[in-house]
Parts: C-alpha cells; sequence; structure tokens
C-alpha cells in the first residue's frame, strides 16, 4: 500500500501536465490546451485547466466524459493509459514515496459510552456479601482458600485485606430484590470472591471458582453438581458493572500495568508497587470504555500485557488497534504464559522484566522531553530505579 495523500502532495500537477506537453503561459490562471491523447477534437483552446491549488484538473471540451477530470493520479492513468494500480506505483517510484506495511493507521475501535453506576441497592447488598465473604476468608473455614492465596497466587495477607478478598464455602441463590433487580434467583457461587470497588463502593464481584481437575480443589473442595456450570472460571451476582480493577489504590506512578486478570493485577501490586500502578480491565475479551479511557489519560504510558494464548492474542490485536487513539496504550507479550505463572518461577524476575518494561517506557518519554525539566528529573529518578532493578535478575526468590 502507498499513502496516496503523500502522492498527491508530492507530485506537482503542473509539472506533470507540461512534461505531457501542456503550456501554462497565462500568469492568472492555469490553462492550456489539452495535453491528453484521449482528447478527440481541436487542441487550440485552452480547454485544459488545473484548480483547487493545483490539486485538481478538468478538460472542458474533448476528451471522453469518463476521462476529462480528476487529481494527479488521474492525469497520469490518462496520460499514460495505464491503470490506477500502476499509476500509483510509478508514482510513487517517480516521487520517492515508499510503500507501507499495511493501510495508515487502524481504524480505532468504537469506545462504549462509561457504564452507569451500578444501582444503590445491588451495592449496598454486594457491600454485605462481600463483608461476609471476608470474614469467612480469615475464620477457620477459610484455611484452604488462605493457602491457595499465598501458595498459588503469591498474594499475603495484606493484599487480601487491601482488595477484600473473601470465601464463599456454599452457593447460594439470594432474592433479585435485595439486589434492587427482577427475575431469576441472584447467583453467588463457591469460591473466591474478588471485588471490584469504584470510589469505596462495590461495582462488580467476580468468584473465583473450582473446577473439575484444577489446583483450586485441592484447597477449597472439590466441585460438586450443586457447585453448577463445570467449565466456567468466573461466576457472580450478575447487575455489576466493569471498572477498571481497583485503579485507586495505587499510588500514580508514571506507568501503568494493565494485566489480564485480577489476580496478575493484585500480583502487581504487591510487589512492583515503586515502579508502576496496576490494574486490569478484567480479562482479554473486556473492552476499554470512555471512563476507562479517561482514567488512562494521566499516564505516560500504559502497558497492556495479556496471557499468552489465544485469547490473550485476541487482546493484544484489540490494544494494537487503540494505539490509533492513543500511541500511550502499548501491547507486550508476557515473559510467561501469565504474570502469576512467572511470578511461580521466581518472584525477583517478575519484578526485574517489570522493571525492564518500565524503564524502556520511560526512555522513550524521556528522549522526547526538555530533559532540565521537573518532571523530566522526576522521571529520570524513577526510571533509574527500575533500571537498577532491572539488572538485579536471577535473584533468589
Ligand atoms: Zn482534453
Amino acid at each position: 500500500m502507498y499513502d496516496l495523500e503523500e502522492i498527491r502532495s508530492r507530485v506537482s500537477l503542473v509539472a506533470l501536465a507540461e512534461s505531457a506537453g501542456a503550456r501554462f503561459d497565462n500568469p492568472h490562471r492555469l490553462t492550456s490546451s489539452c495535453p491528453l491523447p484521449r482528447h478527440a477534437g481541436d487542441r487550440s483552446s485552452r480547454a485544459f485547466t488545473i484548480y483547487d491549488n493545483g490539486r485538481k484538473w478538468k478538460c472542458h471540451s474533448s476528451c471522453p466524459a469518463d476521462a476529462n477530470s480528476g487529481d494527479v493520479i488521474d492525469f497520469y492513468r490518462y496520460w499514460k493509459g495505464v491503470d490506477f494500480k500502476t499509476a500509483v506505483a510509478e508514482l510513487a517510484q517517480q516521487a520517492n514515496v515508499s510503500k507501507q506495511a499495511g493501510t495508515a493507521l487502524p481504524a480505532a475501535p468504537s469506545l462504549a459510552p462509561a457504564p452507569a453506576e451500578p444501582n444503590p441497592t445491588w451495592r449496598n447488598r454486594a457491600e454485605q456479601f462481600v463483608r461476609w465473604a471476608e470474614g469467612n476468608l480469615q475464620g477457620e473455614i477459610g484455611a484452604g482458600a488462605r493457602a491457595y492465596l499465598e501458595k498459588e497466587r503469591g498474594l499475603f495477607p495484606e493484599t487480601w485485606h487491601a482488595f477484600r478478598l473473601g470465601y464463599n464455602p456454599k452457593t447460594l441463590y439470594d432474592n433479585p430484590v435485595r439486589w434492587g433487580l427482577d427475575g431469576k434467583k441472584i447467583w453467588l457461587p463457591r469460591g473466591i470472591v474478588i471485588p471490584g470497588f469504584w470510589h469505596g463502593e462495590p461495582w462488580y464481584i467476580k468468584v473465583r471458582r473450582p473446577r473439575p481437575g484444577e489446583l483450586l480443589e485441592q484447597y477449597i473442595g472439590a466441585w460438586t453438581k450443586q457447585d453448577g456450570l463445570a467449565n466456567l472460571k468466573f461466576g457472580g451476582p450478575r447487575g455489576g458493572k466493569s471498572v477498571l480493577f481497583r485503579l485507586e489504590m495505587n499510588s500514580y506512578m508514571p506507568v501503568l500495568f494493565l494485566a489480564e486478570g485480577e489476580w496478575d493485577a493484585m500480583l502487581l501490586w504487591e510487589y512492583c508497587p515503586d515502579l508502576c500502578d496496576a490494574g486490569t480491565i478484567g480479562g482479554a475479551g473486556a473492552k476499554f470504555d470512555t471512563l476507562d479511557l479517561a482514567l488512562l489519560t494521566r499516564y505516560l504510558a500504559v502497558l497492556v500485557v495479556y496471557d499468552d494464548d489465544q485469547a490473550g492474542e485476541k487482546g493484544r490485536e484489540y490494544i494494537t488497534k487503540l494505539g490509533a487513539l492513543s500511541s500511550r496504550i502499548i501491547p507486550i507479550q508476557p515473559p510467561s504464559h501469565d504474570l502469576t505463572d512467572y511470578w511461580v518461577a521466581g518472584g525477583n524476575n517478575m519484578r526485574s522484566w517489570v522493571a525492564k518494561q518500565v524503564s524502556s517506557a520511560l526512555d522513550n518519554f524521556l528522549n522526547c522531553m526538555n530533559i532540565h525539566s521537573d518532571i523530566a528529573h522526576q522521571l529520570k529518578m524513577i526510571r533509574d530505579l527500575a533500571r537498577f532493578e532491572a539488572g538485579s535478575e536471577n535473584d533468589s526468590r
């Protein structure tokens, strides 16, 4: 593909017409006898005009109706008797316009409007459920879930408290009226409860459910028929609204890491709070809405890391397209299947990998900044820390 606008702006239509034989000797108007070979009649009149600041031409007398006007590319076609593609390729060569990979910019995907908050009854009931589940996690009944969080997810008690994680020991079906909803009962599946908050109130609740054959079963008991749907990883009460997960818990670092899911976001928050902010839009299939994008504008770079699988690949494609909206949103490949897997292989390696991404994002930014500004100075300090961390790979966990 060639950038047609670039060709149009680089190739002079006047010069091209002159090399075809046109003579523009009236100083006030670009008119000439028509130089085109298909002009079928008298060539003595000044039937050929260039207008629109030299961008368009028209023959007012004897060229065929389908070939008597256009831009510089059309002129070349009718002059040389070639097709559009050939005309573009030959003009591009003359004007030194090189081929691009793909089209100019991918079209930006359309954004959903900001979600309305869940109704007050929903938020109230959700808060009750979250508090109850928090109590379960801390009690005797939560021992298995606590072990799972520490051993398999790398999350410490401080982190569960901060994120208000909980445990639901038994699948429940709640009255929809209590959630301000109609219709079917509200499904509160058994599993580890992960609430998403916005301005201090719950907006959504995800429950990580045990699935047949999974590690989680060893910690909180095997999947049973009462648990319902065997293949669904996450369940939870309907009626919630997705929002960037716990963005408010961050400290406004210049770089934001958006992970594919809540687990990775919490792990980043726990291990790398001095390097980056962390969040998730909740799954590789999730799409940004305008609220999300507004929240992201404060960051110099938003590094989006999706899992190394098919869903993650689709997510990365989507993020690449979002680059048309903001070049600060950058998809990156995870160092392992996901960050939690990488943590399992050695916590410090994850930290130095994050540090590397942060320092290169800040390098890019510093390169186009006035290096004497205060902001540049602050950025440099963070970058230097990140560089130092990036060099400390292979430390023991
Ligand atoms: Zn003509």
